[in-house]
């Protein structure tokens, strides 16, 4: 099994060195816990893997997968860069001391007023559209102004289910076909396009669909370069890189992959020519990769009922973690005091059944979990929601008036607390009665 789990010789679930047991004595539940070293460990494992074989290379963290802001100091402090796709991560990113050259902003129906925004900041801008061009023209003086473009490469028949970013439905980008004319008008308007850029879809543990990606961007990259004539400074090939959600699920073996994907980048910079003493660098964005198998959102158990169905009822729902109700995801259920007894390690003596485990929230469509095999449950036990990391809490609500849960950080074994659980007077922040309402 390639999750990350580790369990404790009490059988308890363990985080960064820390029981999560007593974390959620400590803290309370819902918690999001966060393990320090696994964000670390997973930046340095994709780094490692490609600058080995393309030492011009630069991680750009998609921080829509976890925008808190240790989570953003952390990989700051490992050197990376940011992928913003919207003024908030922008600011965010800022905040937490990316300095503008590190940070490429990659919005999709962006205002006037946002480009204004970015523009002031020094941010570089991946443009998604001519719309998009011709009304930073109006916003900046082009000439000279450094430019990429996000394009959408139109990969293959029988590709097109893993790449669900790319492809003739997708909103992103501007066509592939309309490419070389885009990069010659952005010329021809005075604009310096340094960079092309592509993302191709989510999630993705096979390298198929990542390999093609590459090929084709590097095709368009390689064309424009040459009919274009644009000298690129970089090329980046996007987000996407999978993790395990299930247990029989294997990592992305990242060096043979790194090694692919670079000797793909390096044999389509030969063929166009563009291998010369100005090669473009080498970007990825990753966002689940480096934060999603390092966090866990531990969950109490309240209620056991035998309904039509055995549910197993906890004190969180899909307002904490939407991934199971928004994308029928599924995510790994470890009973955290009893961990050890998991099909997995000890069948012969543990009974397991199968059960719904559901939320909190007053909708039929909250459950974490449909026909799960567990541990027999009891009212009291704590769950541990395995990888928590990425679009989790960014995706949280107050959604039935429930305030977000807390979020701790351990390193070393010792957990500090990053985010206040948010309060009942939390919910009506910003919120104003007028006169004629009030009581
Ligand atoms: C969401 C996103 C990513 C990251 O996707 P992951 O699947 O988390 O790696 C990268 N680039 C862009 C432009 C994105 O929108």
């Amino acid at each position: 099994m390639d999750l990350n789990l580790k369990i404790n010789d009490k059988g308890h679930v363990d985080i960064g060195g820390a029981d999560a047991t007593k974390l959620a004595e400590e803290y309370g539940t819902p918690l999001y816990v966060i393990d320090e070293d696994r964000i670390r460990d997973n930046y340095k494992r994709v780094f490692n893997a490609f600058t080995k074989y393309y030492p011009d290379f630069k991680i750009l963290y998609a921080c829509k997968a976890n925008t808190n802001l240790s989570v953003m100091r952390i990989l700051e402090e490992e050197g990376s860069c940011i992928d913003a796709v919207s003024p908030g991560e922008v600011f965010t990113s800022l905040k937490t001391g990316f300095s503008p050259d590190r940070i490429l902003f990659t919005g999709n129906n962006v205002t006037n007023d946002e480009l204004r925004y970015i523009d002031e900041t020094g941010v570089r801008i991946n443009l998604d559209s001519v719309s998009q061009l011709k009304r930073l023209a109006e916003i900046v003086d082009p000439e000279g102004y450094k430019i990429s473009f996000r394009v959408n490469p139109m990969v293959g028949a029988g590709h097109h289910e893993h790449c669900i970013t790319g492809g003739e439905m997708s909103k992103f980008g501007i066509k592939e076909s309309e490419a070389v004319e885009v990069y010659k008008l952005a010329k021809s308007m005075g604009f310096e396009p340094v960079g092309m850029h592509t993302h191709i879809g989510s999630g993705i543990l096979d390298p198929e669909p990542f390999k093609l990606a590459t090929t084709v961007l590097m095709d368009i990259a390689g064309k424009v370069s040459q009919e274009a004539n644009i000298g690129f400074e970089f090329l980046d090939l996007g987000g996407g890189l999978g993790i395990p959600y299930e247990p029989e699920e294997n990592l992305l073996d990242i060096d043979p992959f790194a090694e692919e994907i670079t000797g793909i980048f390096k044999s389509k910079l030969s063929e166009y020519g563009m291998d010369g003493a100005n090669k473009p660098s080498m970007y990825i964005e990753p966002g689940r990769y480096l934060v999603g198998d390092a966090s866990v959102l531990l969950t109490r158990v309240n209620t056991v009922k035998n309904s039509y169905r055995k549910f197993i009822g906890v004190d969180s729902g899909f307002n904490t973690l939407l991934r199971p109700a928004m994308y029928g995801s599924y995510h790994h259920i470890v009973v955290a005091n009893k961990a050890n007894k998991t099909d997995e390690i000890s069948e012969n003596e543990t009974k397991l059944e199968k059960v719904d485990v559901a939320g909190n929230v007053c909708e039929s469509g909250d459950l974490f979990a449909r026909d799960r095999p567990l541990p027999i449950i009891e009212e009291g036990d704590l769950l541990s929601i395995m990888n928590a990391g990425a679009y989790s809490f960014s995706m949280a609500s107050q959604y039935n008036s429930r305030p977000r849960p807390a979020e701790i950080l351990v390193k070393d074994g010792k957990s500090e607390i990053i985010r206040e659980r948010e309060t009942y007077d939390d919910l009506f922040k910003n919120q104003i009665i007028p006169k004629r309402l009030e009581n």
